[in-house]
């Protein structure tokens, strides 16, 4: 008999209108056993463990993503797989953080939640909870058939540090434009396993340090030398700049001069683009040639949700600026691809 792990840490899947004000708030565990009695029909020894409090996701915290590893830790040997019950919000960000946090991963770790609450005639809570399930506990030749972290929402198998919500209003939530989907649930659950991480002779182990000493710019035609300059020389090691598509920004001098300093006073600046699909490809235009060679890091195809994480999990491991900056423009987990080798007919955007 399988065992599973279902972790239950809120959003909408277990939220109920509040009778009073209408707001949908986030509710325990057993209504969802009462909502999904085929979960007793389940051939897998399932245990549920909530995490206290329950919230909406948007109050996803990074001790939160802490607790959560610790947990997977202590259970590692006990359960064949993990069901992580997240809000939608900020999924993508918890699936990208706990790739880095789990490192020679060999099990499954699924996020799954919701559109609609699970108690809603409409909703999509119970295929997205029971297919995980069966995800988790997938295996071929004695091993785990996803030993990664990843993310099941509305027929689609994401890697977690690939997929971003979209979404707000479809039941289709998230995409993984850059990387395809590891496995698609119709009438079978089709794995392809081309595109699923090997754990052959990994060896677990768990990060628990992250560091937050970070900030985001989102460059804009006419952003002010104020607004630059306040976020660049504000007091955090690394920031991550969203830049023109293959991760251009103006040439104007004032502007490449502030990055030079902020580079020069030991920051961190790392390029994501702010397309969706594609790659930062640093010197290809003349508006991003001054960039690579003053150092800025290049972020690939890399989510934004995967280089938040990515970089509050380098900085917490205490490394130095230049291995720092090696290891951002390093495939560590599946998160970045550094040629555009997708096959665009399998993206899935
Ligand atoms: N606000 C909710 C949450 O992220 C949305 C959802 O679960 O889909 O917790």
């Amino acid at each position: 008999m399988m065992r599973i792990l279902i972790i239950y840490t809120g959003g909408t899947i277990g939220m109920v209108n509040d009778a009073n004000s209408g707001v949908l708030r986030p509710l325990d565990f057993s209504q969802i056993l009462e909502n999904v009695p085929e979960l007793n029909r389940l051939k897998y020894e399932i245990t549920v463990h909530s995490f206290q409090p329950i919230i909406d996701s948007s109050n996803m915290n990074p001790d939160v993503w802490v607790k959560l590893a610790e947990k997977i830790e202590e259970h590692y040997t006990e359960y064949e797989g993990f069901v992580i019950l997240h809000g939608s919000d900020t999924m993508a960000f918890t699936a990208s953080a706990l790739s880095f946090m789990l490192e020679g991963l060999g099990k499954p770790v699924v996020l799954t939640g919701s559109q609609l609450p699970i108690g809603q005639v409409r909703t999509d809570a119970k295929e997205n909870l029971i297919t995980a399930l069966e995800i988790a506990s997938a295996k071929q030749n004695g091993k785990a058939k996803v030993p990664e972290v990843c993310i099941y929402f509305d027929s689609k198998l994401f890697r977690g540090n690939r997929a971003f919500k979209y979404n707000s209003a479809k039941f289709e939530a998230f995409r993984s434009p850059n990387y395809p989907v590891l496995a698609e649930a119709g009438v079978h659950l089709r794995f392809n396993e081309a595109n699923i991480r090997k754990c052959d002779d990994c060896i677990f182990r768990v990060h628990k340090r992250l560091n937050n000493s970070i900030a985001v710019l989102k460059l804009y035609p006419g952003i002010s030398e104020a607004a630059i300059t306040a976020i660049v020389n504000s007091d955090v090691k690394a920031i991550i700049m969203e830049t023109f598509g293959a991760g251009n920004t103006t040439t104007d001098e004032w502007f490449l001069n502030c990055l030079r300093k902020a580079i020069k006073k030991g920051k961190i600046i790392l390029d994501i683009s702010q397309c969706k699909v594609g790659i930062v490809e640093l010197g290809r235009y003349e508006t991003s040639r001054e960039l690579k060679a003053m150092g800025v890091v290049s972020g690939y195809d890399m989510t934004y949700e995967a280089a938040v994480t990515k970089l509050m999990f380098l900085l917490g491991r205490g490394l130095t600026d230049d291995r720092l900056a090696q290891l951002l423009e390093t495939d560590l987990r599946g998160e970045l691809s550094k040629t555009s080798s997708l096959s665009w007919s399998k993206s899935v955007f």
